[in-house]
């Protein structure tokens, strides 16, 4: 099948992008800037699909930062508190209905190329704190429309919606992602911050899984 995969450079959309060809399915990968100030996964996103020699496209969704306006994200006025996650860390970096305007630039990419599918990185979150637009119901709403809205059907594809992070890191390790390319810190910085809900998210993850990260010795 051929698939438009969502590749923001973390590791659940580069494990997905992986997991995928590994099952034997060409991919594209679309990434998205939407004016989020840890602008280093873009480059991380651009090494992942250099090093697997995956076609995409770089997607300027900029102008939405006004739009998108009050969240820690994307206002760089607004600071993330350090911290695991929860409602109210949640709250501050959740951009308004991200995963529905990325999953519908997407789809019409997926339209023009004349693919069958769509795919993004949704898993289950720690804790049951997770994104509302993460969620099995959400993939399996956007699944339905995407079937719809456009004279052929395209297919929403989120494997690994049920998914615990630790899940994706060990299918990560089997699949040998370099997980060094991969970028999760919210901060802006070069190194991650070791601190943010991002970076206690993959820490705790990696733990779980057994596994070491190589980017954990480099926090600021
Ligand atoms: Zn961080």
């Amino acid at each position: 099948m051929k698939v438009v995969v969502i590749l923001s450079g973390g590791i659940d959309s580069t494990t997905l992008l992986y997991h995928l060809k590994a099952e034997g399915h060409s991919v594209f990968a679309l990434t998205f800037d939407y004016g989020q100030r840890h602008r280093k996964e873009l480059r991380c996103a651009a090494s992942i699909c250099q090093a697997t020699n995956t076609p995409n496209q770089k997607v300027c969704l900029t102008a939405l930062a006004d739009v998108f306006g009050g969240n820690a994200l994307t206002d760089h006025s607004v600071t993330i508190q350090p911290g695991r996650y929860d409602e109210q860390t949640l709250a501050v970096t959740t951009v308004p209905n991200r995963n529905m305007i990325l999953l519908s630039v997407a789809i019409g990419k997926a339209v023009s190329l004349g693919y069958h599918a769509v795919a993004f990185g949704a898993h289950a979150g720690a804790e049951g704190h997770m994104y509302a637009d993460c969620s099995p119901a959400f993939a399996a709403a956007m699944n339905q429309v995407a079937a719809v809205c456009d004279r052929r059907p395209i297919e929403v594809l989120a494997p690994f919606v049920n998914w615990k992070k630790a899940d994706i890191i060990r299918r990560a390790s089997e699949l040998g992602v370099p997980f060094e390319l991969t970028w999760s810190c919210y901060q802006g910085e070069d190194v991650p911050c070791g601190r943010c809900g991002t970076c206690l998210d993959r820490s705790a993850a990696f733990e779980d899984a057994g596994l070491s990260d190589p980017l954990s010795g480099q926090t600021t």
